[in-house]
């Protein structure tokens, strides 16, 4: 009998999710992450806020997602959800990024998972359409991993690839993926200062309407065109990106900068992520430069961290047994197996060009997304959450976003709950009773 009911990899807000869900269903499960932390993306590339728990009025993402807010909240790391005044999404929700480490530990540990940290997946082994296991480089050595059932939350779908799972990469016409980021927080900064500049300036910024008569504090702002502009101008600005974006962190004074951009990095080939990370702490110092010298509000800021590892916004996608598309989207659409939702507009940072290709923004329905995009066609104990689910380039743009990563990391451990007593094949699985679990469980499905 293998160790695990199931074994996660990657504990990432997706991984993390699965993980919990599954342990307190019961399942004896295993969360494999390379990291001394869970949070992925949430805390090691500083990606700050969650966006969105909401369509319009109505919340689409709720359960474990929701307590880990909820969690926050009380530890004093959160607000709780806001209304997103860029107007791209219905709210937005900062969260302090050490604060969410802690939370993710103590709810993986309370809810039972077992963690292997500082351990990475970097093969499987396959016996026709099972995995058998997956084999873990740790300072021990190499470790073999078996369970009845394996998800793969690397988000690069790591596990997929080393199957010989078919997979999709980048955009459909060339291949090439959104950029990658490096957000990185800044301290010392007046927001006094800044709301005043943003209220007298609303022109000059992506501002929801409510919000242009600056009655509301300002913790998202997308803007200062002119100003990069300029500095491009002077020569003091070599980054494709035409604006500043950057997002108020819980604590006053504080903000997340989110404007570095690195194109044409293949997101999985360790030396052009290497030299990323070279060219990504040379873009930090020049926003920080253009910041300081031409942004109000911050003439006396200060880095105050810089991430653990740049962001990678995409990557592999699995080709699932349903594939999400952008019609998908614009239709608001439901499937009958769906287990999660998302409500986040397709957001396209040009993988070439400064701008953005498809600026997010308006009134995206919120869809269905269906237990198939979890599902590879060839192989009957995995699932795919988070990032990598099965989507098209423009589907994936808005898929890809957290509290929807989250929900689909908890519709995964719960489908595993529901195979286990009779072994079942995941791609024959009914998903009635996996939505009815998910309900119960405070899920939106
Ligand atoms: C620049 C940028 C801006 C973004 N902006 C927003 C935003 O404003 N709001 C929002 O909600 N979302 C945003 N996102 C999207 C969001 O961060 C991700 O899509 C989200 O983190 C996906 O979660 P995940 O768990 O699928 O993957 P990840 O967060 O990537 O987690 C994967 C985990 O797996 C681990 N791992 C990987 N490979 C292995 C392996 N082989 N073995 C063991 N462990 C492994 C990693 O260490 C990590 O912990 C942004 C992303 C980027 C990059």
């Amino acid at each position: 009998m293998p160790s695990w009911d199931v074994a996660v990899f990657g504990g990432g807000p997706a991984g993390a999710m699965a993980a919990i869900a599954a342990a307190r269903g019961g399942a004896r499960t295993l969360l494999v992450e390379r990291y001394g932390f869970l949070g992925g993306q949430s805390v090691c590339s500083l990606v700050t806020p969650w966006m969105a728990f909401h369509s319009f009025e109505r919340q689409v993402v709720a359960g474990i997602p929701q307590e880990l807010v909820e969690r926050l909240v009380a530890m004093g790391g959160c607000p709780g959800h806001l209304p997103d005044p860029l107007g791209v999404a219905a709210t937005l929700t900062p969260f302090d990024t050490e604060l969410a480490k802690l939370a993710l530990l103590q709810m993986a540990s309370e809810s039972g998972v077992e963690l292997l940290l500082y351990s990475f997946a970097f093969g499987v082994v396959r016996a026709g359409e099972r995995l058998e296991c997956v084999r873990v480089a740790h300072k021990g050595g190499e470790e073999r991993i078996e369970a009845r059932y394996f998800v793969d939350a690397t988000g690069d779908a790591d596990l997929a690839f080393h199957g010989g799972l078919e997979l999709r990469s980048g955009r459909e016409t060339d291949g090439l993926h959104q950029p990658l980021t490096a957000i990185f927080k800044v301290g010392g900064v007046d927001v006094e200062q800044l709301e005043t500049h943003v209220r007298e300036h609303p022109e000059q910024f992506l501002l929801e309407p409510r919000f242009r008569n600056g009655g509301m504090p300002v913790i998202a702002i997308s803007g200062f065109f002119e100003e990069v502009q300029a500095a491009r101008l002077a020569g003091k600005f070599p980054i494709a990106r035409d604006r500043v974006l950057l997002f108020g962190l819980p604590r006053r004074g504080e903000v997340a900068v989110n404007t570095t951009r690195l194109q044409r990095v293949d997101p999985v080939d360790p030396r052009a992520l290497s030299a990323a990370e070279v060219e990504a702490a040379r873009q930090i110092l020049t926003v920080q430069a253009l910041l300081v010298e031409r942004i109000p509000g911050f003439s006396k800021s200060y880095i105050l961290q810089t991430p653990v590892q740049t962001g990678i916004r995409e990557s592999r996608r699995l080709a699932g047994l349903y594939e999400l598309t952008g019609a998908d989207l614009a239709r608001g659409a439901d499937f009958h197996d769906s287990i999660a939702r998302g409500a986040f507009p397709v957001d396209i940072h040009s993988p070439d060009r400064p701008g953005v290709d498809c600026e997010a923004g308006g009134r995206q329905p919120d869809y269905g997304i269906p237990l198939r995009c979890l599902l590879p066609p060839a192989v009957s104990n995995l699932l795919v959450v988070g990032r990598a689910l099965s989507a098209t380039f423009e589907a994936h743009a808005s898929a890809r976003i957290t509290p929807t990563a989250m929900a689909t990391g908890q519709a995964a451990g719960t489908a595993v709950v529901c195979a286990l007593p009779g072994r079942a094949d995941l791609r024959a699985l009914d998903p009635r009773p996996v939505r009815d679990r998910l309900r119960l469980a405070g899920a939106i499905v």
